[in-house]
């Protein structure tokens, strides 16, 4: 029955998001969720705003939760704009500001969505090597362009490219987009977000997904000059006026309010992936510098769909990429708890052999 579908249905390829699995007990580091919960005033917020009022329509603009950003960014209101998940904001930043005549620019190992929205909206784009050693390398992006999108740290790799390079991308590239997507800045980097008073070209993605521990409540944002917030909000309200309910606006609010469980929550993620990293190290695992809430990580002895495998009969479910082959080798790890950590790596032990 296909052939009530129209022609943009036929020709996409979705993007296949990491395994949700429905089994009890797996440990699951697989798609990059912290492993600790919100702010307890989070669900505080949420809680509350679970009332009579729900009836109502929530604040189209999202506000209060715009101002608590913007003050935490030291920007104005109107450079912030929210939408239903990082991923969201990025479609909109696709479709307002990343397509143009000529092809757009991503590394040839990045978040695996970007060639998906280029499909949904059609937009040419090339994607650029990474160096043997999985960095970015910003000559390679100082070429006629109509946009350069990458997140910092780069999934699923979780290497970082430092600020000045990030600086020096913009200086060269004046006339077209530059999309940073920091979905994983808060695990290690410096954010660009001090670039945007200088770059009128630059937008910064960021979510509430990992970091803030939301993932499930679906809420991302984009920093960057007016003009760039404007066309964002064009295609929004031209899309969905009310992208965020009233529950996720409540608790994204608290979120930003509570910087200091924030802060807690990053340091013990960051604490267990050094732990984590040196422990796979001295197990003969090359594991790439990550400044993000996972490690991506090989073993010559085996295979990365081996090892996946492998961890899976023993309850434990890491990603694996098939492609590109490059990175076929590799698994991608989500740091855990103490716990889970424990468990990963005596069953990792006992794969290899050590
Ligand atoms: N960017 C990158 C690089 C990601 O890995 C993810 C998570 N899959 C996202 C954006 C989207 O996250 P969310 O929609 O949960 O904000």
């Amino acid at each position: 029955m296909t052939r009530f579908w129209s022609a943009v249905v036929h020709g996409l390829t979705p993007y296949v998001p990491g395994e949700q699995p429905k089994l009890a007990n797996l440990v699951k580091l697989n798609t990059n969720e912290n492993p600790y919960g919100p702010s307890p005033r989070v669900l505080d917020a949420v809680r509350a705003e679970a009332a009579d009022t729900l009836r109502l329509y929530p604040d189209p603009g999202s506000d209060r939760l715009r101002a608590a950003i913007a003050a935490l960014h030291g920007v104005g209101a109107d450079q912030v704009f929210v939408g239903n998940g990082s991923d969201e904001v990025l479609a909109h930043a696709f479709m307002a500001l990343l397509k143009h005549e000529q092809p757009i620019l991503f590394p040839d190992i990045t978040y695996s969505f970007y060639p998906v929205y280029c499909g949904l909206y059609e937009i040419a784009f090339r994607t650029v090597p990474l160096t043997e050693t999985f960095e970015i390398r910003v000559d390679d992006y100082l070429t006629p362009n109509g946009g350069v999108i990458f997140p910092n740290p780069n999934a699923p790799t979780g290497r970082l490219l430092a600020l000045d390079e990030i600086e020096r991308l913009l200086a060269g590239n004046p006339d077209s987009v530059v999309v940073i997507d920091e979905a994983y800045i808060d695990f290690g980097g410096q954010s660009a977000v001090d670039l945007v008073a200088r770059f009128p070209q630059l937008l910064v993605t960021r979510t509430l997904s990992k970091s803030h521990a939301l993932a499930g409540l679906r809420v991302g944002y984009a920093i960057g000059q007016v003009h760039l917030i404007e066309a964002l909000n064009r295609v929004k309200d031209s899309f969905n006026s009310y992208p965020l309910d009233r529950l996720a606006q409540a608790g994204a609010l608290a979120s930003m309010e509570d910087h200091a469980y924030f802060e807690g929550v990053c340091e013990k993620v960051v604490a267990s992936r050094t732990r984590l990293a040196g422990a796979m190290a001295e197990m003969g695992f090359e594991v790439l510098p990550s400044a993000a809430n996972f490690i991506f990580a090989r073993h010559s002895g085996h295979d990365g769909a081996e090892l996946a495998a492998a961890l899976r009969e023993r309850s434990i479910v890491v990603r694996h990429f098939g492609q590109p082959a490059r990175i076929a080798p590799f698994v991608r790890i989500t740091v855990g708890t103490d716990a889970q950590i424990d468990a990963l790596l005596a069953a990792l032990k006992a794969i290899v052999n050590c």
